[in-house]
């Protein structure tokens, strides 16, 4: 089948063949997408599409031969418009020629329905009708030059945070051995199943009295290690010997510390008495029934001790998630190399596997080559770790420039984009979609956009599917002034947790760019400040992100 593909920032002409230019052909079919007036059910002027034109004409190619396999056509031309497309205008065009019309509509109908789920074109924003009504695009000489009039809307960090929760549920609970639990999410509250201790104990090495019992002298009528279990009375002036731990004979008794008597034989002299009874009674740290680690607890070795003390072997937990990341960037040589001239070390490898080790997580590395054919054949060697994982991270090429294919290869792999830039400094152009239940996220190169992005995106994802708490922002104080400038973007500033002070006191990190790292082996909070905000005083209140991790 010949196939002829345009992508252009140019109106689409009126006529783009005549009937005698279509040869001998039974059918040839026309097919024009107008832009409406309304997009979302807001009424608006124009619509905005993006497109990564190399990848697109291939996928379009692609799509075009597969189909053709089934509906023999003879001919097949798509003209793709990209930029900013006022209503009325056309955004795709499509001819096709075929012997008779059933080939060419079931093309066509195919091709339409594949063409938004797997071309890297997308829809980049409606202009609202407020805007005024865009005056047509000045044709350009360039068919892949792209014309931008206004910068989209960037989502908040509160937008971006709730869409990521709302997008990442839970994934189904498993049962897990205990020792491979830490670290990941209890999906039940486990409750005691009997009173802690179970019976009353001994907390000392000595002798186990009745309580009131004044005797001058006593015998030691038996003894009782931690592992014994013998029940019987006592009468005044008897003593049983007993272990720290050991369950006590009945109850009514005290324990006599042993460096507190003086012995002689099988019998002793109290030398000390003391008030306390040296005993914890049954039921007296939890009574059977109590809740003792809480459903959507995140186990920590404490947790683990617990649920091993109460027999929970197999507790329901999340799942431990699989993650793969790619870097991406001709520029990158791994760390134990030394960087040509233009090169720079991989260090992003090993920040998202060091980040990943506070979650419960088997990670996949790799890495793409900015050549988008070579990642998609690269891609391809992969594609069952790709599709088996519920998270991909792909560090780099977020942003919008020539080389930048992370969007187009993830609209590729079938995710859905959610939003691919928010408001935030740094780490502008990240990237956020979904594909069921799997999320992947597109991060910005720079190491502290990495840092910053993990923590406040990746990490809420990660709380997300695992049903964990994401993590929240809390109150603190400036520990000094910040000299900061006012910028439109919101803010996650790199700071230090002072932790000798009753509130939080933080101490701004010194950055200066995305691209600095100096500061993150220091940082254990992300400060928050409002877009626009400016100076700061010492002393001021903000909020922050406590990070976690080693
Ligand atoms: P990009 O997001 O691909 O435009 O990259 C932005 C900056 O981050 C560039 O200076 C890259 O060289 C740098 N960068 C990208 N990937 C890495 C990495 N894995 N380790 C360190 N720096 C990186
Ligand atoms: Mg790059």
């Amino acid at each position: 089948m010949e196939i002829e593909i345009q992508l252009t920032d140019r109106p689409i002409a009126e006529t783009i063949l005549s009937p005698g230019q279509t040869g001998a052909v039974g059918a040839w079919l026309e097919f024009r997408g107008v832009v409406r007036g309304e997009e979302n059910g807001q009424a608006i002027s124009a619509l905005e599409y993006e497109a990564y034109p190399e990848m697109a004409e291939r996928e379009i190619r692609r799509l075009l031969q597969e189909i053709s396999a089934r509906q023999p056509c003879r001919a097949a031309k798509v003209i793709h418009r990209t930029g900013v497309i006022p209503i009325g205008e056309t955004a795709i065009y499509v001819g096709v020629a075929s012997p008779h019309r059933g080939e060419a509509l079931a093309l066509l109908a195919e091709f339409m329905d594949r063409l938004k789920q797997d071309v890297p074109i997308w829809k980049r924003r409606g202009l609202p009708v407020e805007a005024g009504r865009v005056t047509p695009c000045a044709p350009v000489s360039s068919t892949s030059g792209r014309q931008r009039t206004a910068r989209p809307t960037l989502k908040s960090l509160d937008e971006a945070r709730a869409e990521i929760l709302s997008r990442s549920p839970p994934l189904p609970a498993v049962h897990a051995p205990l020792a491979e639990a830490l670290g990941r999410v209890l999906r039940e509250t486990i409750c005691a199943p009997e009173d802690l201790p179970p019976v009353d104990r001994s907390t000392r090495d000595g002798y186990a009295i009745r309580a009131g019992d004044a005797s001058e002298m006593f015998s030691v009528v038996d003894t009782i290690h931690a592992a014994d279990w013998k029940p019987r009375q006592l009468q005044p002036g008897e003593a049983v010997r007993v272990a720290t731990g050991a369950a006590l004979p009945c109850g009514g008794l005290r324990v006599v510390m042993q460096e507190h008597v003086e012995r002689n034989g099988d019998k002793f002299r109290v030398v000390r008495r003391e008030d306390a009874t040296n005993i914890r009674l049954r039921g007296e740290e939890v009574h059977q029934g109590q809740p003792l680690v809480s459903a959507g607890t995140r186990l920590n070795a404490g947790a683990v001790a617990i649920l091993a003390t109460v027999g929970s072997v197999t507790p329901l937990v999340s799942p431990q998630l699989r993650v793969i990341h790619f870097t991406t960037g001709d520029e990158i040589v791994p760390p134990d190399q030394t960087p040509q001239p233009g090169q720079i070390r991989d260090s992003n490898s090993i920040l998202i596997r060091s980040l990943l080790r506070n979650f419960s997580c088997e990670v996949e590395q790799g890495h793409l080559s900015e050549d988008s054919k070579r990642a998609q054949s690269e891609i391809g060697n992969r594609k069952s770790e790709i599709e088996n994982a519920d998270v991909l991270l792909i560090s780099g090429g977020a942003s919008v420039g020539e080389k930048d294919f992370t969007r187009p290869l993830l609209e590729w792999l079938g995710f859905e984009i959610v939003f691919s830039q928010i408001n935030l400094r740094p780490g502008r152009p990240l990237i956020f979609g979904v594909k069921g239940a799997r999320v992947a996220f597109g991060l910005p190169g720079n190491p502290l956009s990495h840092f910053v992005c993990f923590h406040f995106a990746v990490a809420t994802a990660l709380a997300g599917l695992t049903g964990g708490e994401p993590p929240e922002f809390l109150r603190g104080h400036l520990a000094e002034k910040m000299d900061d400038k006012p910028c439109p973007r919101e803010t996650l500033w790199p700071a230090q947790w002072e932790r000798h002070d009753a509130t939080p006191r933080l101490r701004p990190l010194a950055w200066a760019s995305s691209g600095d790292i100096t500061c993150l082996a220091a940082a254990n909070v992300l400060v928050r400040l409002p877009a626009n905000q400016g100076p700061l005083k010492k002393f001021a209140g903000v909020d922050f992100l406590p990070v976690t991790g080693l």
